[in-house]
């Protein structure tokens, strides 16, 4: 049976919490351990789907479906555990599972009530799959204090009880504040934030301190001796310049012997962490450094696409380069026609997914400029269909293509459907059906589906295979029907659904590195096996970096 770590967060939110989580799967995985780590998230929406990416950030997709929360991207990408649909939850996933079960009459005219019949929903959804993994990590979302989150507290305290002794640790992570004015880390808030979790009857067992400088031997002392741990169970995380160094940094501060010590496993295996040493070391020494435009609609908040960002970086470290990526709002590409001198000067172009028609015209220009002036471009799901949007309007001569789903939002028939409204798909051996009138959640064609890959195209040569799986998250289709019209302009269908009705990759032949992809393959790139696309990409942007 698994050992359970709980990791809560004080003080303050975004402390990097999802990323200490990540960063001890690693080194628990470098220590020979099997690990699963999930997100338990106190918000009432049933899952991030509709949350607007400015405000949360990106939803990230699993394998089996689930539009969940982008902290189970840092999971992934540190321990290449493909997260599933039960690794994330939310309050109002855990509250509606509850009242369904009322309305069936499943508690027996019971009062229902958050203990305990929220906390045992929450212990449920906590034990799935206990017996597969050496350790399930869980991450709660929010700060102590909150008081949605307290559901949560108090399930994972009646959890670790209801384990045997020695079962589950706990791991809270909060912040020293430096005060320059007298020249000291402050302890206070973190002795305030432990003092808060165990009114709630949970006791650290492992502090992990963000803190911008060392933590002096007599703050750790004070620190253990007020919030009870011991003293080398206080954990220094300090800023870095690359996330994935964090597990090299969390190492030598200490965290993962800490967790087995709390656990009692004596004596633990040696780690091996070459995989991150190597993976630094790429970060940190790049040989040179290539410019790439990302042409988006949600650039304010660099969240909203981060594992783009970060299957860049990946890209980057592939090939050795360091990828500097800049954010440009498509809707500015609108004002004016010539978009040349915006985007002059960077090796490569990437259009981003999206949804809605604001900043597409913008979309098209980029994609345009990219195949006229033969650089390097990436379109990923909306980039891919306002790439074919393109060609259709511009090589064969369709003047009018569009997407429906820009029609469907202004409630008016503009566009010849180039890109049309998908109702209709197979999963697995089932038929899924949609209308445009469904729920706006979870109602895409969504999660891995298999491509196949055209012998001898380019995507099949940067695969190194024809068969292959990505993870989907869209509504929109490009329609077949115009498939021959666009291949005799020049834009190749070199990938496809495997009953030949959905296209999943163009390319176009006559150019160095022009590729739309339907999926988003950002989603399965890790720093230590780099998405094939984005290796690519980065290597053909840096070929065209050496040409002007
Ligand atoms: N809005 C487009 C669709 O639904 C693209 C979605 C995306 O880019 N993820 O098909």
């Amino acid at each position: 049976m698994a050992r359970f770590i709980f990791i809560t967060g004080g003080v303050v939110s975004s402390l990097g919490k999802g990323l200490a989580s990540a960063a001890l799967g690693a080194l628990l995985q470098a220590r020979g351990y099997s690990v699963r780590l999930r997100k338990l998230d106190p918000y009432l929406n049933v899952d991030p789907g509709t949350m607007s990416p400015f405000e949360h950030g990106e939803v990230f997709v699993t394998d089996d479906g689930a539009e969940t929360d982008l902290d189970l991207g840092h999971y992934e990408r540190f321990t290449g555990v493909a997260a599933r649909a039960t690794d994330s939850i939310s309050s109002g996933r855990i509250y509606s599972t509850v009242l369904e079960k009322e309305r069936r009459g499943d508690y027996l005219g019971k009062t229902i009530q958050v203990i305990p019949h929220v906390t045992d929903e929450i212990k449920d959804f906590i034990r799935i799959g206990e017996n597969e993994v050496d350790f399930m990590l869980c991450e709660i979302g929010g700060t102590v204090g909150d008081i949605e989150g307290l559901p949560f507290f108090e399930a994972i305290r009646q959890f670790a009880q209801d384990k045997p002794r020695g079962q589950c640790i706990f791991m809270h992570l909060t912040l020293l504040p430096f005060i320059a004015a007298s020249g000291e880390l402050k302890t206070k808030p973190t002795q305030h934030s432990v003092k808060e979790l165990r009114s709630i009857g949970l006791a650290p067992d492992v502090l992990v301190c963000r803190s911008e400088r060392p933590i002096p031997e007599k703050e750790r002392d004070k620190l253990a001796l007020f919030c009870n741990v011991r003293p080398d169970s206080v954990i220094a995380a300090l800023d870095l310049k690359s996330i994935y160094e964090a597990p090299l940094a969390y190492h030598q501060a200490g965290l993962d012997q800490a967790v087995l010590d709390a656990f009692g496993i004596s004596p633990a295996p040696q780690p091996n962490l070459k995989v991150w040493e190597d993976v630094a070391d790429r970060v940190y020494n790049p040989e040179g450094e290539v410019r790439v435009a990302i042409v988006g609609k949600y650039t304010q908040l660099e969240d909203a696409y981060k594992s783009i960002a970060e299957a860049l970086t990946h890209g980057g470290m592939a090939n050795r380069v360091k990828v500097r990526a800049e954010w440009l709002d498509a809707e500015v590409f609108e004002q004016d026609k010539d978009v040349a001198p915006l985007l002059e000067g960077y090796d490569a172009i990437l259009v981003p997914g999206g949804f809605g028609e604001r900043g597409t015209e913008g979309k098209i220009r980029a994609a345009a400029f990219a195949r006229d002036h033969k650089v390097p471009y990436l379109g990923i799901c909306l980039g891919m269909q306002m790439a074919v949007i393109e060609a259709a309007r511009d090589l064969a001569g369709l003047a009018n293509a569009g997407s429906e789903e820009f029609d469907h939002e202004a409630g008016v028939k503009r566009f010849e459907p180039v890109v049309y409204h998908l109702k209709e798909w197979v999963e697995g051996n089932r038929t899924v059906q949609r209308t445009t009138a469904d729920d706006k959640g979870g109602t895409m064609r969504l999660g891995a589906y298999n491509a196949v890959l055209t012998d001898n195209s380019q995507v099949a040569q940067i695969y190194g295979d024809t068969a292959i799986s990505e993870r989907h998250r869209h509504r929109y289709e490009v329609d077949i029907k115009y498939r021959e019209k666009l291949e005799a302009a020049g834009l190749c269908f070199s990938g496809m659904s495997p009953d030949g009705r959905l296209p999943e990759i163009v390319e176009i032949k006559d150019h160095p590195w022009f590729i739309g992809v339907q999926f988003h393959p950002e989603l399965k790139s890790k720093p230590f096996a780099p998405h094939p696309l984005f290796r690519d990409f980065v290597r053909a942007a840096l070929e065209q970096s050496r040409l002007v």
